[in-house]
């Protein structure tokens, strides 16, 4: 009798490590094709800007230098092209510390009232040549205090609201609202009557790399990376960050925040 119990202790203990071995091979696999995957999508999203760079400097060389207009309208184009490139390697890096975990919060207590209209200020002339109208239903007097990270909500806000512009209608507007919530929490939204996003897409909204429309997007010098650091962000904070959109209405991102006692 202890015979048989132990040898079917020792299968059960068989079988787990087995199990085990199995699952820790199936999780570096899973890894792998992970970091494939996204080394991929950097050689390509850097792949477009270089070409573009290099050719200007390619026909610069073959004698578009001696035109001084040209040569400034081409010099102009690559400087833009390397703009680009160190916008996206920035927000490469971002990602990379945020998805090892390598970026710790900075808590204080700040207004956040405060910081929606200095992001305001920052994104007026952009939003302005889209004719947007900015809209903050917040009376600046009174101070709402937060506990977060303040460069980084800084960062969700501007990225949040780049997008609306970007993704906004002309003459439209992006509007920044602050609720209280329950326990202590405010969620903080940023709504826009733009061109909005499916059902289908919806769901893969936070994704690295993730656009609707690459074309579309690229032309607005996107590096498809910006709603994943939000998300990051948002989440490293421990607070939740939602998404409601239609097509051809408009979309609206909000996310909570601790309140400060
Ligand atoms: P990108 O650099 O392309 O803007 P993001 O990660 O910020 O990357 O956004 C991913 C995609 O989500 C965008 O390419 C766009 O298709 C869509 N998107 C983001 N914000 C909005 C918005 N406010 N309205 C409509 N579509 C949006």
């Amino acid at each position: 009798q202890p015979i048989t119990t132990d040898m079917a202790t020792l299968t059960e203990e068989i079988d787990k490590y087995a199990r085990d071995k199995k699952l820790e091979i199936e999780t570096l696999k899973v890894r792998e094709e992970y970091r494939k995957e996204f080394l991929g999508n950097v050689s390509h999203e850097l792949k477009t800007p270089l070409f573009t760079v290099q050719g200007y400097l390619l026909t610069l060389l073959d004698g578009a230098i001696d035109d001084k207009n040209v040569s400034e309208k081409y010099l102009n184009r690559a400087n833009k092209g390397l703009e680009r490139l160190i916008y996206i390697v920035k927000d490469l890096d971002m990602i990379t510390k945020l998805e090892v975990g390598d970026l710790s919060l900075n808590l204080e207590t700040f207004n956040i009232v405060e910081l929606v209209q200095s992001v305001f200020d920052l994104l007026e002339m952009k939003a302005s040549k889209k004719k947007i109208t900015l809209m903050f239903d917040m009376d600046y007097n009174s101070p709402v205090y937060v506990n977060a990270d303040k460069e980084r909500i800084q960062q969700v806000l501007t990225n949040l609201i780049v997008n609306s512009i970007k993704y906004g209608r002309e003459k439209g507007t992006t509007e920044v609202s602050i609720e209280n919530l329950i326990k202590n929490k405010v969620i903080i939204r940023v709504t826009d009557n733009g061109e909005g996003i499916s059902d289908t897409n919806l769901p893969r909204l936070f994704e690295r790399f993730f656009r609707v429309d690459k074309s579309g997007s690229r032309k607005e010098g996107g590096s498809g990376l910006g709603l994943s650091i939000v998300k990051h962000i948002i989440e490293a904070h421990e607070e939740k960050i939602y998404v409601e959109s239609e097509l051809d209405v408009g979309s609206e991102f909000s996310f909570t925040l601790e309140k400060a006692k």
